[in-house]
């Protein structure tokens, strides 16, 4: 059909690459390559930075791109750009995704970029104008930024309702790739799943009716180490459009889990579940978890798929224990709350790569891989909660950590089963409950609590588990 996503894709492939001459750069692995200041590849300009700062071996043959085009594998569950939190519970954040991608390196600039953009959505996608809205950089007196009154002109020239163009300050119109490196104003585009009414007051606040589809990047600094922002040698274009949400509005569906990139990975799923077939609920109460854990399940065991096949495993430290962690996640919602079996993670990898297919070169390979190691590592891991006689961790222990410290639960569980412990499970959920109740009160520790942080830290270092990192989230070492 003409919407399926493997002619969506090649629909964004084709109009930059064949009506405005854009070189095609396949998709780099997920594995950043020579970049420590990454977890995982988080967007599709990262393999051309070296470009946008001007760093690149003028004999090689990036030192040529001038206008790129491509669609790249993007994890964000680690590092500045981390998802991990809201995927399942919302119905357009994946930890893996697609992320469309064209790039003018020095070459045209923001007019030009606003430009393909418009005519790609409204005359080759067909997008309705009415539905769409559009954002530019509001500036930023403190760090010295004026607003771009430039790209707000460019919309109105290109026609857009002047009420439909919309300012926003640094979080949401200033692009950031991590803490440093390439950065610029951004202008994006936004769709209205609903129509009908004047939306503008929901763009940009989480609502899943008025979802963010293209982010156009104006690459004019880059981030330093020290906080300050040096200008670089030349203006680029750097954008990112995800094919999981454009999918859902040209398929004319609500949910990027209604799109054929995830229905038939959620029918499988459905298989080799003890569950009724997937809903699409994100309401509270038991049938809402039940669907959030199809999806968290499908978002999942997609990410590890893929990861796997891209050479990074369930592991120790790094992207290897976020990978880790998912895995845990995967395992936990499909044999708790959709009651599947132990070992059925594995054999979804074919639907997975099934769906995937355009972004394989060799599929048998991927598939035999990921299927095994998933497998593998789906047989070996940890032992069914509460069926154990391991010994317990005091739960205000793993509270404390939890709260004081930011210590995930689930990852402080992980680390414990495989040093043969486990939490309190009774006691810390009566302790979680307790605290849910308190609600709104600030989370100040309470003597004992921080009595107990000094013994917790005590306990941990001899059992070996160091805590290197205590502000970004995930980013634990374990030795
Ligand atoms: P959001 O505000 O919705 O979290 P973002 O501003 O973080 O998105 P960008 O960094 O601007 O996203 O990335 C460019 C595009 O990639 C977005 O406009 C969106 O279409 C897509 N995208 C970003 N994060 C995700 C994700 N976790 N899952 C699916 N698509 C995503
Ligand atoms: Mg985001
Ligand atoms: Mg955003
Ligand atoms: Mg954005």
């Amino acid at each position: 059909t003409k919407f399926s996503s493997k002619n969506v894709r090649q629909t964004f492939i084709d109009f930059f690459e064949q009506k405005h001459q854009h070189l095609y750069v396949p998709s780099s692995p997920v594995r950043p390559r020579g970049d420590p200041s990454l977890l995982f590849v988080n967007a599709g300009m990262n393999q051309f930075k070296p470009i946008l700062l001007g760093a690149v071996d003028p004999r090689s043959e990036m030192a040529r791109y001038r206008r790129v085009v491509n669609s790249q594998k993007c994890v964000r569950a680690g590092g500045k750009h981390n998802d991990l939190d809201d995927v399942g519970r919302d119905i357009y954040h994946h930890t893996f995704f697609e992320m469309m991608g064209s790039w003018s390196f020095g070459d045209y600039f923001k007019e030009e970029a606003c430009a393909m953009a418009w005519s790609l959505l409204t005359e080759h996608y067909g997008m309705s104008p009415d539905r769409l809205y559009v954002s530019y950089f509001s500036g930023d007196a403190a760090s010295g930024l004026p607003a771009d009154e430039e790209t707000r002109h460019i919309w109105l020239d290109i026609g857009v309702q002047k009420d439909r163009i919309l300012p926003f300050g640094l979080q949401e119109n200033f692009w950031e790739m991590g803490d440093t490196g390439p950065c610029g104003p951004c202008s994006e585009i936004h769709y209205d799943h609903l129509g009908g009414r004047d939306a503008s007051p929901l763009v940009n606040t989480g609502s899943p009716e008025v979802v963010e589809l293209w982010n156009l990047v104006f690459m004019q600094y880059n981030r330093e180490a020290d906080g300050s922002l040096r200008p670089l040698p030349q203006q680029s274009v750097d954008t990112g459009l995800g094919l999981e949400r454009l999918l859902a509005v040209l398929q004319d569906k609500r949910s990027n889990y209604d799109t054929d990139l995830f229905s038939p990975l959620l029918d499988h799923i459905h298989q080799v579940s003890r569950c009724g077939p997937y809903g699409g609920r994100v309401a509270p109460g038991l049938e809402g978890r039940v669907d959030m854990a199809y999806r968290v399940v499908a978002d999942h065991v997609r990410t590890l798929a893929v990861c796997i096949a891209d050479g990074v495993s369930p592991g120790m430290s790094g992207p290897e224990l976020v990978l880790r962690r998912i895995l845990r996640r995967a395992v936990r919602f499909s044999t708790e709350v959709l009651q599947a079996p132990q070992g059925a993670l594995g054999s979804l990898v074919p639907t997975v790569v099934q769906v995937l297919v355009s972004l394989y070169a060799d599929l048998d390979s991927i598939n035999t891989t990921s299927h095994q190691e998933l497998a593998r590592i789906n047989q070996t891991s940890h032992p069914e909660p509460g069926s154990s006689n391991l010994p317990l961790m005091a739960a205000p222990v793993a509270w404390s950590l939890h709260r004081n410290l930011g210590f995930p639960l689930d990852l402080l569980q992980l680390i414990l089963e495989e040093r043969g412990l486990q939490v309190d499970q009774v006691l810390l959920d009566q302790l979680l409950a307790r605290n849910h109740k308190r609600g709104s009160e600030p989370a100040v520790a309470s003597e004992s609590e921080t009595h107990l942080d000094v013994h917790t830290l005590a306990s941990l270092k001899q059992q070996g588990i160091k805590h290197t990192d205590q502000s970004p989230k995930y980013q634990y070492n374990l030795h």
